[in-house]
């Protein structure tokens, strides 16, 4: 057991009568517009989004035709719940799954809903089809992983901030350290049904598995009759310069939970993506959600999945993601950078300044980034970003460190 910390309370918000809780330690910005790549704030000044709110604006503020698909949406109907049909829905999860290469779709909101779901069907897939005994279910998790904020969630998370002061938590769930398949295949047994990833683990700060990694993952639960899940909520739909990252090391995962970019922005749309054999063990009134599959995130869904089916967005993360890692390499007071298309982790010397501290001084110079944990910072700019204004976003970097070094 880890023991609870006492935490003091702390003033977080911008101002000390607001009444927002106190969930989030935000960078004093407060945006009023967004265009393309770039915000504007209540006071006008302009800045380079370089966190596209964690990918979920992969395609940019205000993206034309995604504004129009919700706009002509929000004239018809925005929702109907699932007691009803809705004309949007059908043609959405077939598009769906057909970019997927899969044939049954779960439509949900969050991220986190969308690993819950992907939860409920690794366990019922277990008990119904591998034969596990009841209520004997394990799923194996890696260290390191960020999957949501739920309670069940977090109590297979390591990070002390997450899981803190929340239990008891479910159980069921084993992690072992990430990149290291080996482990993965010591910690299975008779009882395990699924083996839950990040092809890259964002929040930990774009840790990069080794490259065979994946593929002896989907090697290993395939032998053991295991589920393989793909958590691409923030690597899939376009980042990494293809539409899955799994795609980008060959492997085919059992299910993918997909989230963040497929609401293009606007609405929060997330689905677990796979095999009849697999989710259609789910009943009628086993599992919902009353925002799940409204015409509004379906009608957005099929303009986002439109945008993805023509290559173009991750052709652009391939290319312009090289371009980014050429910049980060050789930047005094950087002791690693791992990038995947258009997405970089960056550690910075922790001798020289916190990923927070390195933020509010790119924040000055009008670029948005977010630290992660200590000195690591990431960029993850939407995909419509320019060559140029990548070019320009680095330059700050290394101007703040450069000011940090005097
Ligand atoms: C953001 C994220 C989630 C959770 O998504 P929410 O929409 O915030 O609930 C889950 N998994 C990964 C990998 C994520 O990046």
């Amino acid at each position: 057991m880890t023991p609870v910390k006492r935490v003091e309370p702390v003033e977080t918000s911008p101002t000390s009568d607001s009444h927002l809780a106190h969930t989030y330690h935000p960078l004093p910005v407060t945006i009023a517009t967004g265009e393309g790549a770039w915000v504007t704030d209540v006071d006008g000044k302009r800045y380079l989004d370089c966190l596209a709110a964690y990918s979920a604006v992969n395609f940019g503020h205000g993206h034309p035709g995604l504004i129009a698909a919700a706009k002509a949406q929000l004239d018809r109907v925005t929702l109907t719940s699932r007691a009803f049909n809705n004309d949007r829905l059908d043609a959405f999860v077939d598009a769906l799954a057909a970019l997927a290469h899969k044939d049954m779709v779960i439509p949900m909101n969050t991220g986190a809903e969308a690993v819950e779901s992907g939860i409920k069907v690794a366990r019922a897939w277990g008990y119904r089809v591998k034969g596990v005994a009841d209520g004997m279910a394990n799923i194996i998790v890696a260290n390191g992983n960020f999957h949501g904020r739920t309670t069940t969630i977090i109590g297979f998370s390591d990070d002390p901030s997450a899981k803190d002061g929340f239990g008891p938590f479910t159980p069921g769930f084993r992690s072992v350290p990430y990149g290291d398949s080996a482990a993965i295949e010591a910690a299975i047994d008779g009882n395990t049904v699924a083996v839950l990833l990040e092809p890259i683990q964002g929040e930990a700060g774009v840790v990069i598995p080794p490259a065979g990694y994946l593929p002896s993952v989907r090697e290993i639960t395939s032998r053991h009759n295991v589920l393989f899940i793909a958590d691409e909520i923030q690597s899939g739909l376009g980042r990494t310069g293809a539409t899955f990252q799994c795609d980008n090391v060959g492997v085919v995962p059992d299910l993918y939970l997909l989230g963040k970019a497929l609401g293009g922005g606007i609405v929060p749309v997330s689905a677990v993506v796979g095999d009849a054999a697999v989710i259609g063990v789910l009943r009628p009134g086993e599992h919902g959600s009353t925002f799940g599959g409204n015409p509004l995130a379906a009608a957005v869904g099929s303009a986002v999945i439109e945008l993805l089916r023509t290559g173009e967005y991750q052709e652009r993360a391939r290319t312009l993601g090289a371009h980014l890692s050429s910049l980060l390499t050789g930047i005094d007071g950087v002791v690693a950078v791992r990038t995947a298309g258009l997405w970089a982790g960056i550690d910075i010397d922790p001798a020289l300044a916190t990923g927070r501290e390195v933020c509010e001084r790119l924040m000055a110079r009008g670029v948005l980034a977010k630290d992660t944990h200590g000195s690591t910072i990431r960029l993850a700019p939407p995909l419509v970003v320019t060559e140029d204004e990548l070019t320009w976003a680095v330059e700050q970097l290394r101007a703040v460190l450069a000011e940090l070094q005097h």
